[in-house]
């Protein structure tokens, strides 16, 4: 355990208080910023402005009010007009298009000024400062080159909190990246579950040199209680879960030395839980649809904007000491759940078996459910792990094995072989075997 504080005094600096700042100062500055957001959205955004059912006036006395404001989706940022810019174009200085999930080809769109690219650097900064010692080596498994992507945002808040971040080769085959992982001897190590797991499993099973990796930042995708114990025994490394979309300028959510739950980026995020069906909103504590309200972005606002994640906030405060609200994911809205023998499983549950097993480095999960039900796992793996052998570990597991006897789903694991997989992507559940 590193141990090395919170976000809290630098949040305290950036809401404007003295020290460590109360949960009713953070929430006060909250509602300054819903405030400002909500007039300056309603004002200068063309979108914004033509959202019907918008209540008068436009401002709230209480966080909870906000709850009466018209939600936005992904398709407000697909479909372009009216646009949702609430600032002369030429002041947008990064434009970054999103594929959406789906089989529409639309892209979402999203601007963003030069001050919310540097709030992401500064969270970035503060967010690594608590995982990440300064003057130590930090490898950055994210495509880095484009200015302003992810990857060079990250590799900017880690220089400035002191740390050598180096980017890694992770468009090319896995050889390459495990390679410079040992030239390096990285302290630490950020990128998606696929990459580091696939670069931990093959330095595992290649017979080179071990090497010890004291903390992994893994962002972008759920992880698994597997993936967590495979990297803790391979490394020695202790994972940090980050959770952050385009949306919400990168950076969202951080895990803390208690790992209970992702503490929020509440200088620019207020977050909010609804029920998926209803858009109700839900109290601390229950489950339902993440959904985020930018706090102080200045090119493209987003209010009441639903992300498609599953999670809850929690209650209480935190054993770190931190008085940031905790957030705790559940994979996606809709995903795929395998049913049969009077129960139903989560994709997640299939994930961690799956990647219970040695040697797997990465897969696909098909669940086609038209007629009867089939669960196809496409793996690709490292050493000698054949099909067979992940089939019989999926029958012997506790929860899936009883589906999976039970005759009402077929199940199908094949081995793929030929190239390397794109090393940086999310692990992919899809179902009817397609789409997604
Ligand atoms: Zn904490």
């Amino acid at each position: 355990m590193i141990g090395l504080g919170t976000l809290d005094a630098w949040v305290g600096r950036t809401i404007g208080v003295g020290g460590l700042p109360t949960r009713e100062e953070l929430d006060a500055y909250q509602l300054r910023c819903l405030n400002e957001t909500l007039a300056k959205a309603r004002a200068e955004s063309p979108f914004y402005r033509s959202l019907s059912g918008w209540p008068e006036p436009g401002q709230i006395a209480d966080l909870r009010d906000l709850a009466r404001f018209p939600q936005t989706s992904g398709s407000d940022l697909s479909r372009g007009e009216p646009s949702l810019i609430a600032l002369p174009l030429r002041d947008a200085v990064r434009l970054v298009t999103i594929p959406t999930t789906g089989t529409s080809g639309a892209q979402k769109r999203l601007f963003f000024t030069e001050a919310d690219i540097e709030a992401t650097v500064a969270y970035f900064e503060h967010g690594m400062a608590t995982i990440v010692r300064p003057g130590s080596c930090v490898a950055v498994a994210f495509p880095a080159e484009r200015p302003d992507s992810v990857g060079d945002l990250l590799m900017r808040g880690l220089a400035r909190l002191g740390a050598f971040p180096v980017a890694l080769p992770v468009d090319g085959p896995l050889e390459a990246l495990v390679g410079a992982l040992r030239e390096l001897q990285p302290a630490a190590i950020a990128g998606m579950p696929v990459t580091l797991g696939a670069a931990a499993r093959c330095m595992a099973a290649d017979g080179g040199q071990p090497l010890r990796i004291e903390t992994a930042l893994v962002s972008a995708d759920s992880v698994s209680p597997s993936f967590r114990a495979a990297l803790a025994v391979i490394w020695g490394a202790e994972v940090f879960e980050h959770w952050g979309m385009t949306e919400t300028g990168y950076g969202g959510a951080l895990a803390c030395e208690a790992h209970d739950g992702l503490h929020v980026r509440e200088t620019d995020l207020y977050v909010e839980i609804v029920d998926a069906d209803t858009g109700r909103a839900l109290p601390l504590g229950q489950t339902g649809e993440v959904v985020i309200t930018t706090l102080r972005r200045r090119g493209l606002p987003l209010i009441r904007y639903r992300t498609g994640d599953s999670g809850s906030l929690a209650e209480g405060p935190c054993r770190c000491g931190s008085i940031l609200r905790r957030l705790r994911l559940d994979g996606r809205i809709g995903e795929p759940i395998l049913r049969g023998e009077g129960r139903s499983l989560h994709p997640r549950i299939v994930d961690d078996a799956i990647f219970a097993v040695d040697g797997v480095i990465d897969f696909v999960v098909k669940l086609t459910s038209g007629g009867r039900p089939r669960l196809t796992v496409e793996i690709v793996t490292f050493g000698s792990r054949t099909a067979d052998e992940v089939r019989a570990v999926l029958l012997a597991h506790p929860e899936i094995g009883p589906i999976l006897r039970s005759g009402d789903v077929d199940i199908a694991v094949e081995k793929t072989s030929g190239p390397s997989p794109p090393l940086c992507r999310k692990r992919r559940v899809l179902e009817d075997g397609g789409g997604g």
